[in-house]
């Protein structure tokens, strides 16, 4: 009981520091920490280092999903920790003020959702992420780009030479599939839950379906 007390006041305390700094929606998200704390945590639009040069987030801010999304991220981890491996996870829940500034610096809506079309990004949902893999000590092991390199090398299938690059890419990519998630095919890092539709309203959802056409065609 105690247990649930405490996790019920983490939920409680990120959803009152989600509405007071991220208003612009109403979603029931949590900490990807809260649910597993060996999940490696590294937003990236919190720092400078990302395709825009400067931060988008607040120094602190979590990694929010979706309930159902983190219970999967855990399955991912679980099913990674047998080959002595684990996720870093790049990027979250993002408000869609975020990803109008990330839209108007990158001008390249061949990659980058307009948070005013269809249902926008599926980050802003809270049902997908960006995610790496890591060793069994943290460390980030080679895949094909870094994240958001937005050129032919970041497609979903590996093209490339490296056999260790090829493994790495397609362990992360069968621990994803295994926890219910599918892939973009232009981005290797991008996730999202494979019933997503069902976290949508269902006006938004029918956009969403529309604007990808398949599975393989949403943006970051
Ligand atoms: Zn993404």
């Amino acid at each position: 009981m105690r247990f649930f007390t405490v996790r019920f006041m983490i939920v409680i305390g990120v959803a009152t520091a989600l509405r007071s700094a991220l208003a612009d929606v109403d979603l029931p998200l949590i900490d990807i920490k809260s649910v597993d704390p060996t999940i490696v945590i590294e937003l990236r639009y919190s720092g400078r280092n990302n395709l825009i040069g400067h931060a988008l987030y607040s120094p602190g801010t979590p990694a929010l999903v979706r309930p159902e999304v983190a219970q999967r991220l855990a399955a991912a981890q679980l099913f990674l920790r047998r080959y002595q491996c684990g996720l870093k996870i790049w990027d979250a829940y993002r408000p869609r003020s975020v990803q109008m500034q990330l839209w108007q610096a990158a001008h390249n809506n061949d990659y980058v959702a307009d948070p005013r079309a269809g249902a926008g990004s599926m980050h802003s949902w809270g049902v997908a992420v960006d995610a790496t893999l890591t060793d069994a000590w943290n460390n980030p092991v080679s895949m094909p780009t870094d994240f958001d390199d937005l050129t032919p090398a970041a497609m979903w299938r590996y093209r490339g030479a490296d056999p260790a690059i090829r493994a790495h890419l397609r362990l992360l990519q069968r621990a994803m599939a295994s926890a219910g998630f599918y892939g973009l095919r232009t981005e290797w890092w991008h996730f999202t839950i494979a019933d997503w539709q069902k976290y949508l309203p269902p006006g938004e959802a029918k956009l969403a379906a529309q604007a990808f056409g398949t599975r393989w065609q949403g943006k970051l």
